[in-house]
């Protein structure tokens, strides 16, 4: 089993959080229309998920999709139920994984459609950079002790610019948390669906058992 040390710098520990702490940030989260104002989104209305003092495990996306911003709820989709799966392989309770888990995203609005009409639209650094205090308080707050980074965003926004072979089916170890890269669980990725990737997955999903079981998600 791979394991990789990649240090990185050290976050300051946050006092024990309160649920009114994580409430008050997430009203802030719900009323913010500022991509809206600055015309990078149509309508700005941010996906907010349910926190609970249990969840030591943090999810990374990169931005709603379609169906996450119509139902607001993170991962909405097909990817949900993919994501789904591969959390019930690691071991954890058929139906539990979106409540033991704090799911998150580096911007919470979505963006649109690209504009070549394949996808969706990949968050501009100005977005990114605006929605960034936001996750910064969430992790401050949240303290998780694993995050799982979906897609390559994410993994970018944590790990910085690598591909995703290098990456995925690897455990980065920090002094107060670890990483776990995942692709984006999209059922039509040509990345996913590539014989020797679905063995990184595969890989990724034991060290995710690995994880819950060592540091109790
Ligand atoms: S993406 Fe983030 S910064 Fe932009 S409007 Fe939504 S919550 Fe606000």
């Amino acid at each position: 089993m791979i394991v990789s040390t990649l240090r990185l710098p050290t976050l300051q520990m946050a006092p024990r959080s309160t649920s009114s702490e994580i409430d008050a940030l997430q009203a802030r989260i719900l009323a913010c229309r500022a991509c809206q104002a600055a015309g990078y989104v149509e309508e700005a209305r941010p996906v907010r998920h349910p926190w609970t003092p249990r969840q030591r495990l943090m999810l990374v996306g990169q931005a709603p999709g379609a169906l996450t911003h119509a139902r607001q709820f993170h991962f909405a989709g097909p990817g949900g139920r993919v994501l789904e799966q591969w959390f019930e392989q690691a071991g954890f309770t058929p139906g539990t994984w979106r409540e033991r888990t704090y799911l998150t995203s580096l911007t919470r609005c979505f963006p649109g459609k690209s504009s070549h009409g394949k996808g969706d639209r990949k968050p501009s650094p100005r977005e990114l950079a605006q929605c960034r205090p936001f996750l910064d308080a969430e992790l401050t707050l949240v303290r998780p002790r694993l995050i799982v980074l979906v897609g390559t965003m994410a993994i970018e926004h944590f790990l910085g610019k690598r591909p995703l072979e290098s990456v995925v089916g690897r455990l980065i170890e920090h002094p107060e948390r670890r990483y776990l890269p995942l692709p984006h669980p999209s059922p039509v990725s040509r990345w996913l669906n590539q014989a020797n990737h679905q063995h990184l997955v595969s890989r990724a999903i034991a060290l995710l058992a690995q994880c819950r079981a060592e540091l109790e998600l």
